[in-house]
């Protein structure tokens, strides 16, 4: 998808401040975080949103969600919260499926 801002964080060619990434995802900061922490965990695979996922995308969402824990961990976070948003109406801004790790810790 050449005009997802997304992708281009996943081929460099839009900076982020980037804290894990392997051949599955990446991890960085939100740029506008609404909680002491918050993180974005998104696959390299452009999929639009869940609703769009296709079958095999299930071990991609999984992969982020223990993506999130590991990376939850690391940092020592004491509790927080995995959120996505889907579809306009779900708050949903970016259309590249990423999951926010939201803490207050
Ligand atoms: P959503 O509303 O679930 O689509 O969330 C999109 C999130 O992406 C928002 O929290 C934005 O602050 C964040 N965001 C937008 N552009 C960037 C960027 N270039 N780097 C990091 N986070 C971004
Ligand atoms: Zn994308």
């Amino acid at each position: 998808m050449s005009d997802c801002i997304f992708c281009k964080i996943n081929s460099k060619e839009i900076p982020c401040d980037l804290l894990y990434e392997d051949e599955k995802c990446s991890a960085f900061k939100d740029i506008q975080p609404k909680a002491k922490t918050h993180i974005l965990i998104i696959p390299k695979k452009h999929i639009h949103s869940i609703a769009e996922m296709e079958e095999g995308d299930e071990l991609i969402v999984g992969h982020l969600v223990r993506v999130a824990k590991e990376i939850a961990a690391k940092k020592g976070l004491s509790g927080y919260k995995l959120n996505i948003n889907v579809g306009k109406d779900g708050g949903q801004e970016i259309f590249h499926l990423h999951i926010h790790l939201l803490s207050n810790s």
